[in-house]
């Protein structure tokens, strides 16, 4: 095994217990938090700035006390992963979910059967991208918005792709409105992958496809990571391959349980 894997093996056994609760939670969604109406990101915002004006007091220090109980969990975390997690308002991605529910350690329902990620696994697949700032990375999943939104202060580009018509055009609104410039959304099978973008530096899954899918390996540039769990549903690994010519090296992650990445588009 491969040093992060053994520095993640206590964060590995959380993976487990919480994304297993998060693929097996009851969809629910709401309104009740939802900031009213668009708004201007905040001045001066740079690519992939957040709005201040939409994340108070109480949401920081709840922030600040999650990421430092993962970074108590899951030693060894890049500490520029960690300063991106105390900065990104998890909880404005999660509309309708009261602060404790949003900076506790969980994965959590998003809607539409799915789930925003647990902060640990969304902290562990982030580091294991191994991300320097000038990549254009391809995510698989956009849910919420979330993950693309704490890879697009990591990276130069995001690029991700949702089966979910719905869920895709509401996190686009939303990271356009949090001033996340430097991501786009596609609506689409990311089975196909985002041809017209690849190569791609670093590709991030964040469903489960039952064996790594081919085009995407295609579409990952020589040199890059892609980072993917993969599996039958009770029988998922996370897993890091690294593209080096023709060879795909492969790393070990750990056991998960992800949401099955479907191939059909039923909410088109
Ligand atoms: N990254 C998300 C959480 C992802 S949950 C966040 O930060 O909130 C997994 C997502 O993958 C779901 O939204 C699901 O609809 C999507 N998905 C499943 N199969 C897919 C496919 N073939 N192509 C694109 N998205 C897919």
């Amino acid at each position: 095994m491969a040093p992060i894997a053994l520095s993640f093996g206590t964060a590995l056994a959380l993976v487990v217990a919480s994304a297993w609760l998060g693929a097996l939670a009851a969809c629910a969604s709401g309104d009740g938090e939802r900031p009213a109406g668009p708004r201007a990101p905040a001045s001066g915002a740079t690519a992939g700035a957040s709005p201040a004006s939409e994340d108070g007091p109480d949401a920081r220090a709840a922030r600040g006390r999650l990421v430092e109980q993962v970074a108590r969990t899951t030693p060894g975390l890049d500490p520029k992963v960690l300063a991106v997690l105390r900065e990104v308002p998890r909880h404005l991605f999660m509309p309708g979910t009261g602060l404790a529910d949003a900076y506790a350690d969980n994965a959590f329902p998003i809607g539409h059967r799915q789930t925003i990620s647990q902060p640990t696994v969304v902290a562990i697949m982030t580091d294991a991208l191994r991300l320097r700032g000038d990549e254009r990375v391809l995510e698989i999943g956009t849910g919420s918005g979330y993950q693309a939104a704490v890879l697009s202060r990591l990276a130069r580009e995001v690029d991700t792709i949702e089966i979910v018509a719905p869920l895709g055009e509401e996190a686009r609104e939303r990271l356009a409105r949090l001033g996340y410039r430097n991501v786009q959304v596609r609506i689409g099978d990311g089975y196909r992958g985002w041809p017209e973008l690849a190569p791609f530096d670093r590709i991030l899954l964040t469903a489960a496809p039952p064996e790594l899918p081919a085009t995407l390996v295609e579409q990952l540039a020589d040199g890059g990571i892609l980072v993917a769990p993969v599996g039958e549903a009770d029988d998922q690994i996370l897993a890091r391959w690294t593209k080096h010519g023709p060879a795909l090296d492969r790393e070990l992650l750990g056991g998960v349980r992800f949401v099955p990445m479907v191939s059909a588009t039923p909410e088109r």
